[in-house]
């Protein structure tokens, strides 16, 4: 089976329409959270994610938005942004954001917004957090998004936990040790390079790949612009960060 891994779409519909298009064949895609928040268009982005084939869980802007989480672990442009998206969703993209869990287990893939171990919260941003993390899942991958940065965590023996920032375009067979991966993010890449991140999974030749695709940042600016969102979270896109 291929699978299309995003994360973090943020409501970017260019960014979601470019990966789509780039992302060529697949059979699934696997959605590991924070389709709205920051972006213009949350209802649109949920729409085109619901015509597809897919699995989604929960991220920390999509429980903060239906009030699951509060506004002041925010800082202030997140919070304006929540507060605009509120304002914004439609019954049918209330229903399904309340409807999203905060893991899966599909085959050997745990999927889990932040960590297996605080799914709506923790950043894995460091080989400590992620190797304390492989306790708290039993499957040999786990699939995390959250922290906006594309990035590998290997767990080797004693305690040790490699970390690997991966290169676009190659394919990578899993290996014996267990994973944690992060595709990046679709929406806001944090890690310099403002181009959307996903990754292409194929859970029969246990191989996969991490892409990105440059997409129509001046479009989501404007539409962004065109509804007040903050300014900070309209510049940000260009530089990837
Ligand atoms: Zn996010």
């Amino acid at each position: 089976m291929r699978v299309l891994v995003i994360s973090d779409v943020h409501a970017n519909l260019a960014a979601l329409e470019a990966v789509l298009a780039d992302a060529g064949h697949w059979d699934v895609i696997w959605s590991l959270g924070d389709i709205v928040g920051y972006g213009p268009e949350p209802n649109e982005c949920i729409a085109r994610l619901s015509a597809e084939k897919h699995l989604a869980i929960a991220g920390n802007h999509d429980w903060a938005v239906l009030g699951k989480l509060e506004l002041e672990d925010f800082n202030h442009d997140a919070r304006r942004a929540i507060l605009w998206t509120r304002e914004q969703l439609n019954p049918l993209s209330l229903a399904y954001l309340q409807a999203l869990s905060e893991v899966l287990v599909e085959g050997d893939f745990t999927l889990a917004h932040g960590s297996p171990r605080s799914p709506i919260w923790e950043y894995l941003l460091s080989p400590g957090a992620a190797k304390a993390n492989f306790d708290y899942f039993q499957t040999s991958v786990c699939l995390v998004g959250h922290t906006h940065i594309p990035v590998r965590f290997r767990d080797l023996p004693g305690n040790l936990c490699q970390v690997i920032l991966p290169q676009e375009g190659e394919t990578i067979p899993l290996g014996q040790e267990r994973e944690i991966i992060n595709p990046g993010s679709v929406g806001q890449p944090r890690d310099g390079d403002p181009r959307a991140a996903y990754l292409l999974l194929d859970t029969e030749q246990r191989t996969f790949e991490h892409r990105r695709v440059g997409y129509d940042i001046a479009e989501t600016q404007r539409k962004m612009r065109a509804v007040e969102l903050p300014k900070r979270l309209i510049l940000r896109l260009e530089v990837g960060w």
